[in-house]
Protein backbone atom coordinates (compact mmCIF):
# COMPACT_ATOMS: atom_id res chain seq x y z
CA UNK A 1 0.00 0.00 0.00
CA UNK A 2 1.26 3.74 -0.77
CA UNK A 3 0.56 6.54 1.58
CA UNK A 4 1.48 10.02 0.98
CA UNK A 5 3.52 11.74 3.37
CA UNK A 6 2.19 15.12 4.28
CA UNK A 7 4.05 18.67 4.47
CA UNK A 8 4.76 18.15 8.17
CA UNK A 9 6.38 14.67 7.37
CA UNK A 10 3.62 12.85 9.11
CA UNK A 11 1.44 9.91 7.59
CA UNK A 12 -1.38 7.39 8.07
CA UNK A 13 -0.78 4.00 9.56
CA UNK A 14 -3.48 1.70 8.91
CA UNK A 15 -5.40 0.11 12.17
CA UNK A 16 -4.79 -3.41 11.28
CA UNK A 17 -0.78 -2.86 10.92
CA UNK A 18 -0.81 -1.20 14.52
CA UNK A 19 -2.92 -3.58 15.77
CA UNK A 20 -0.40 -6.57 14.45
CA UNK A 21 2.47 -4.59 15.88
CA UNK A 22 0.71 -3.92 19.21
CA UNK A 23 0.54 -0.52 19.09
CA UNK A 24 -2.06 1.15 20.87
CA UNK A 25 -2.82 4.96 20.77
CA UNK A 26 -0.86 6.96 22.67
CA UNK A 27 1.76 5.31 22.68
CA UNK A 28 5.45 5.60 22.11
CA UNK A 29 7.44 4.65 18.87
CA UNK A 30 10.99 4.52 18.20
CA UNK A 31 11.69 5.45 14.76
CA UNK A 32 14.50 4.77 12.79
CA UNK A 33 16.35 4.32 9.49
CA UNK A 34 17.81 1.43 8.26
CA UNK A 35 20.70 2.07 5.32
CA UNK A 36 21.48 -1.13 4.30
CA UNK A 37 17.58 -1.33 1.93
CA UNK A 38 16.86 1.83 2.79
CA UNK A 39 13.99 1.44 5.19
CA UNK A 40 12.42 3.73 8.03
CA UNK A 41 11.44 1.53 10.76
CA UNK A 42 8.65 2.39 13.44
CA UNK A 43 8.34 0.08 16.61
CA UNK A 44 6.85 -0.07 20.03
CA UNK A 45 8.73 2.13 22.24
CA UNK A 46 10.08 -0.14 25.02
CA UNK A 47 9.35 2.12 27.61
CA UNK A 48 6.58 0.68 28.88
CA UNK A 49 5.39 -2.67 30.62
CA UNK A 50 5.50 -5.48 28.52
CA UNK A 51 2.50 -6.46 30.70
CA UNK A 52 0.17 -4.18 31.88
CA UNK A 53 1.71 -1.21 29.38
CA UNK A 54 2.31 0.56 32.67
CA UNK A 55 4.66 3.54 31.85
CA UNK A 56 5.83 4.08 35.52
CA UNK A 57 7.89 2.48 37.80
CA UNK A 58 9.58 0.19 35.76
CA UNK A 59 12.28 -2.32 36.12
CA UNK A 60 14.33 -4.26 33.86
CA UNK A 61 14.28 -8.28 34.01
CA UNK A 62 16.30 -10.04 31.52
CA UNK A 63 16.00 -6.79 29.37
CA UNK A 64 12.38 -6.44 29.67
CA UNK A 65 10.35 -4.16 31.30
CA UNK A 66 8.19 -5.25 34.03
CA UNK A 67 5.99 -1.94 36.24
CA UNK A 68 6.47 -2.20 40.00
CA UNK A 69 2.69 -3.15 39.96
CA UNK A 70 3.34 -6.62 38.06
CA UNK A 71 6.24 -7.76 39.74
CA UNK A 72 4.12 -8.19 42.89
CA UNK A 73 1.68 -10.05 41.46
CA UNK A 74 4.11 -12.01 40.17
CA UNK A 75 5.92 -12.33 43.57
CA UNK A 76 1.75 -13.47 44.70
CA UNK A 77 1.59 -16.27 42.53
ZN1 LIG B 1 2.86 -3.92 34.55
Amino acid sequence: MSRKIDRLGRIFIPKHLLKVARISYGDYVDVSYRSADNVILIKQAKNKCIICGEKDNLQCISEKKICGTCIDKIKNL
